[in-house]
């Protein structure tokens, strides 16, 4: 099992939850983040830093929203290692509350 973000981070990449998470295994593209699954050891210490609520754990996850396990654990291995928080892009603040939050 592992946690995994869903397209809520789209847009977004506040990255408030790298910066707890211990094992540093977040990894981003131009538009969000994702979790590398065979590294996550499952604490749940970044689901409620989230702002806009994009990461859940894998079990937990909303049916529309299954196909983001796939995601995370086919892209993160290709991408850059975020290990500290970054700047929001550009919008994020708009993002954020077009999706309620
Ligand atoms: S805190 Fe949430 S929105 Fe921000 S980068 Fe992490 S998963 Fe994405
Ligand atoms: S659940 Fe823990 S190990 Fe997995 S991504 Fe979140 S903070 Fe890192």
């Amino acid at each position: 099992m592992a946690f995994v973000i869903t397209d809520n981070c789209r847009g977004c990449r506040f990255t408030d939850c790298v910066s707890v998470c211990p094992v540093d295994c977040f990894y981003g593209d131009g538009e969000q983040l994702y979790i590398n699954p065979d590294e996550c050891i499952d604490c749940g210490a970044c689901e409620p830093e989230c702002p806009v609520e994009a990461i859940h754990d894998e079990g937990s996850l909303p049916e529309d929203k299954l196909q983001w396990i796939k995601l995370n654990a086919e892209r993160a291995p290709n991408l850059p290692n975020i290990t500290q928080k970054q700047a929001a892009v550009p919008g994020a603040e708009e993002r954020k509350a077009a999706l309620g939050f």
